[in-house]
């Protein structure tokens, strides 16, 4: 094989990066100096491609319909039990409908981001969530002063973003930027080295355009700028059964069937698998049917399936 150097759009070093897999027009490859794996090339597929996405519309209409304690996920419940900062100002970047900040606001300010239009306007309709924005991060940055936000913010959370990120170094120089002095990152990530390891279709690009571990996440923090002060792996009940019955032939011929009918977006992009058609409601059933699994994987202690991480912005040294 003919050695090939890329730049490591996580740590920026010029690497002789490590094959791991290839996916329609993307290759995986793993950075051998801060473990990271990443898309090549590492693009985006715009905002219209998620905004198409059944599992958001189907998650919309549910939404519309749930109190917001009944839309947190495991990682929100891990937050909201840590609250550093309890009463300070918190910005959540990819709020979507707004159910974690309608449950936040009891214990702090809040504003929420999110690029889909019809998620915000249900966080502001139906959570009265008046300081959420139809916003990428990079004009929210700019325009913090004439918003009111140029103090910064005391917690800034990002549920299941960064893989999402094409250019992950700016993103956390951002982040970094609107954080008030001392103030805290909370992120959760899919856990690359989780056991079982189920190769699922969400988890390849141009839908996730990066995998972390442990080690690859606090290295990406604390090389730039954030103290790591937890580091968590865990398992939300239900996944795993969920990502079985997507490899059922039925499930997949449906599947096949509606993203036939997608058309591709301006970037070129197919949605060639739809991500946990239904995800969410076939969850009371898979819960059950995950618990012996979970409770055996406990027991040998296998790596959990995803990662949250709660970092501080560091003051000194870089
Ligand atoms: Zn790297």
């Amino acid at each position: 094989m003919i050695a090939m150097n890329l730049t490591c759009p996580v740590c920026q070093a010029e690497t002789e990066p490590r094959l791991q897999e290839r996916k329609g027009a993307f290759t995986l490859y793993l950075c051998p100096l801060c473990e990271v794996v990443f898309a090549h090339p590492l693009s985006n597929p715009g905002s219209s491609w998620y905004e198409e996405d059944v599992e958001t519309r189907v998650r919309l209409l549910v939404a519309s319909a749930r109190k917001p304690e009944e839309m947190l996920r495991e990682p929100h419940r891990r937050f909201l039990r840590d609250r550093p900062a309890a009463g300070g100002a918190l910005l959540d970047v990819g709020c979507a409908e707004g159910g974690f900040l309608a449950v936040a606001q009891r214990h702090y300010r809040v504003a929420g981001l999110d690029f889909n239009p019809q998620a915000i306007a249900l966080a502001r309709e139906r959570f009265g969530l008046e300081h959420a924005y139809v916003m990428t991060l990079e004009d929210f940055h700019q325009a913090r002063a004439e918003m009111g936000f140029a103090a910064g913010f005391d917690v800034i959370t990002a549920f299941d973003v960064l893989e999402h990120v094409d250019a992950p170094r700016p993103f956390l120089a951002l982040v970094r930027e609107l954080l008030a002095p001392g103030g805290w990152l909370a992120i959760n990530e899919p856990n690359r080295d989780r056991r079982p390891n189920l190769r699922e279709p969400w988890d390849y690009p141009p839908h996730h355009l990066t995998r972390w571990n442990k080690r690859s996440l606090a290295n990406f923090l604390e090389g730039n700028g954030f103290s790591v002060a937890k580091m968590e792996e865990f398992t939300d009940g239900g996944y795993l059964a969920i990502d079985w019955m997507d490899r059922l032939p039925p499930v997949r011929a449906l599947k096949r069937a509606l993203a036939a009918g997608t058309p591709a977006n301006g970037n070129g992009h197919r949605r060639a698998s739809l991500p946990s058609l239904l995800g969410r409601a076939r969850l009371p059933v898979a819960r059950v049917l995950d618990w012996p699994l979970l409770t055996a994987l406990k027991a040998v202690k296998a790596p959990g399936q995803m990662l949250y991480c709660l970092a501080r912005r560091r003051e000194s040294g870089g």
